[in-house]
């Protein structure tokens, strides 16, 4: 449940933002594009078997946003964790840090050179992900929280643009004339 100063601020930003239609992750990775005007990548590499795993991740670095989204998802599951890291992006929350080394990370992950061994390691994965933990920092749940209120807003919003695109233009047209 969002507070109303979270909600508020998640309605300011999906007030501007277009929704495209259809959603999905593609349409949705374009107009987030659009709407954040700097370079946003998208990864769906396979994520280090060896440690816990996150449904989505945003980091940032010289070249821009980089938001990884499990490949494993697909429909719905993979617009949901991608609009949720929007939600940090666009609510202004901290991104995933790399650590001051972005050092390449020895097998088996050579696919990850983006996020350090300490991150890697669990140090900082844990301030990040969407895994149980019984010890969290406030901050962390709020955002988490903010975030995934956002992304439901956000999915919402969609569907309710959705169905009123269904409405058939020939029908509209007989409606109006009679
Ligand atoms: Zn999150």
């Amino acid at each position: 449940m969002l507070s109303a100063d979270a909600r508020r601020r998640c309605e300011a930003v999906l007030r501007d933002f277009t929704l495209p239609f259809p959603l999905t992750l593609e349409s949705l990775l374009e107009a987030a594009r659009g709407f954040h005007g700097r370079p946003i990548t998208l990864h769906r590499d396979e994520f280090p078997a060896s440690i816990e795993r996150p449904c989505g991740l945003w980091w940032r670095d010289e070249d821009g946003d980089h938001i990884w989204v499990a490949p494993t998802f697909t429909g719905s599951q993979e617009v949901h964790a991608f609009a949720h890291e929007l939600g940090h992006l666009f609510l202004g929350h901290p991104p995933v840090s790399l650590g001051h080394q972005q050092a390449e990370v020895e097998t088996p992950a050579t696919t990850f050179k983006w996020l350090s061994p300490r991150f890697l390691s669990g140090d900082l994965l844990g301030v990040r992900t969407r895994a149980h933990s019984s010890h969290r920092d406030p901050q962390y749940v709020a955002n988490e929280g903010e975030a995934e209120g956002f992304a439901s807003l956000l999915r919402r919003k969609a569907a309710f643009q959705a169905r009123d695109r269904h409405v058939d233009p020939l029908l509209n047209q007989l409606n109006n004339s009679i």
